[in-house]
């Protein structure tokens, strides 16, 4: 514990000289990371935690200091470098090259990528805390982060080469975005029906299909791209490539005009006699169905956080309304009838936290997590509509108005019940878990 007292007050000295303004979150990393390798040993554990006698069972809300200071100094970050943004770009429906810019001088890209290949070095749960800290203030700077984070990298430190993480990790942790392709216009749920084609050709192969739906398409310069090499086999020809934007043939077609997440582009990709060196199949040939629902089982953790965070962005930007607004002489937040309500949905955004967070947990200690990686999507995809619907519904006509941002996280929550997993298929992926465990 003294060790650690030490330790914390050197960090606190340090991140002052480091981002005096607080704007610089990565460097910071990277220069504290060898000091606090001692201290994240045990992530879920804190002195506070230790001093109130906690130390065998720290509750599910404690921070190793690391993880603390992240989501703290992601917290700030998203304030003074999104907020401003954030209506613009939902209206103009783009994304700042400038926010972009940001994430990836933030470290934010790149947070579980070894420092040797200039990522953040961090944990899965850290990816968490940022998720939600960037989805308080923008559902569609979140998603972005968390494709990245979850699945591309991931992916890639996973199964690459020792070739490809060194040509890719060290440009997705500095400056390169990735997509994930997996849906087509005739494969959502049913995504391992897909037709997307690669034929062999010696020392290469050539992709024809197309893909629908590609999150971040637009800026991406790397795409990863589960095809069939051998359809005669099901979906156990089913392989993982990687493709540059600037493959000949591979067409970024007009982005999606949504309903909501309109910052995030969603695009329709095309591939024509795209030739792709054999080298760039990542991981072994017919295993992409394995990569990719086991990618998707970890990426729900990822979507539960972004919907946890919108929930209490909506939530924190209604509550001083209602303690404001003065109605048959008293605060609207003064009646029984609000107060029920608040306290309700104030309920429902923490029991969707202790749901992600321990499925964020579960996984990091390599124990089973679907199941509750399920439920903590499903319910946070829930509780986001609950939430910003209840959200308007207290700030009254104000609400429904684009003056307050309240009416931008309504559209925005929709997505959680449809992406990565319609909340049908994260019902049944639970109940075909639970009926197992009957099974026993
Ligand atoms: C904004 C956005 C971003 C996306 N980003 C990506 C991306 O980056 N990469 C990618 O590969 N894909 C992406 N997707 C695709 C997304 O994963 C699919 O939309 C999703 O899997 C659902 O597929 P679908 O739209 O074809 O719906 P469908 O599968 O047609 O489902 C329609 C309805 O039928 C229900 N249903 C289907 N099958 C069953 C069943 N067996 N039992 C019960 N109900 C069922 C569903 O629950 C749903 O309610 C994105 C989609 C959107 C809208």
């Amino acid at each position: 514990a003294l060790e650690r007292n030490i330790a914390c007050k050197h960090h606190g000295g340090l991140l002052e000289q480091i981002y005096p303004q607080g704007k610089q979150i990565c460097r910071s990393w990277g220069v504290l990371r060898a000091g606090w390798r001692s201290m994240s040993v045990q992530p879920a554990r804190d002195a506070a935690a230790e001093q109130a006698g906690a130390s065998n069972f720290p509750p599910l809300q404690t921070y190793s200091d690391e993880e603390r200071m992240m989501r703290d100094s992601v917290r700030k970050y998203a304030q003074e470098r999104i907020a401003p943004f954030v209506s613009k770009m939902d209206e103009e429906s783009y994304m700042d090259t400038d926010v972009i810019k940001s994430l990836f001088e933030q470290g934010l890209m790149g947070i579980e990528i070894d420092p040797e290949y200039g990522g953040t070095g961090t944990t899965f749960f850290s990816s968490i805390l940022v998720i939600e800290e960037l989805a308080k203030v923008d559902p569609s700077v979140a998603v972005l982060c968390d494709i990245q984070n979850t699945l591309i990298n991931t992916l890639f430190a996973k199964l690459g080469t020792p070739a490809q993480k060194e040509q890719y990790l060290s440009r997705l942790s500095t400056d390169m975005i990735g997509s994930f392709c997996l849906s087509e216009a005739e494969a959502g749920s049913d995504a391992f029906s897909l037709k997307t084609r690669a034929e062999k050709h010696k020392d290469y192969y050539v992709i024809n299909g197309s893909k629908m739906w590609i999150s971040n398409a637009e800026h991406a310069g790397v795409f990863l791209v589960m095809a069939n090499v051998d359809p005669s086999a099901g979906y156990k020809g089913i392989t993982c490539f990687i493709v540059d934007r600037d493959t000949e043939g591979l067409e970024i077609c007009k982005k999606e005009n949504k309903l909501g997440l309109r910052a995030s582009s969603t695009c329709p990709l095309n591939f024509d006699n795209v030739m792709v060196p054999e080298k760039n199949i990542l991981g072994q040939v017919g295993h992409g169905y394995k990569y990719a629902i086991g990618m998707l089982n970890e990426g729900r953790i990822g979507i539960a956080a972004q919907m946890l965070g919108l929930a209490q962005g909506c939530f924190d930007n209604t509550v001083p309304y209602t303690r404001q607004r003065i109605q048959f002489g008293k605060r609207i937040f003064d009646f029984q009838g609000m107060q029920h309500q608040i306290a309700h949905v104030a309920t429902q955004i923490e029991a969707a936290r202790l749901l992600t967070y321990n499925s964020a947990r579960l996984k990091e200690a390599g124990r089973p997590f679907i199941k509750e990686a399920c439920m903590a999507k499903y319910f946070a995809a829930e509780v986001a509509t609950l939430t910003t619907s209840k959200c308007i519904e207290w700030m009254g006509g104000v609400g429904f108005t684009k003056d307050y941002p309240i009416e931008k996280y309504y559209r925005d929550c929709k997505i959680g019940t449809i992406y990565e997993g319609t909340s049908n298929v994260q019902l049944s992926t639970m109940a075909k878990i639970i009926d197992k465990e009957f099974g026993q």
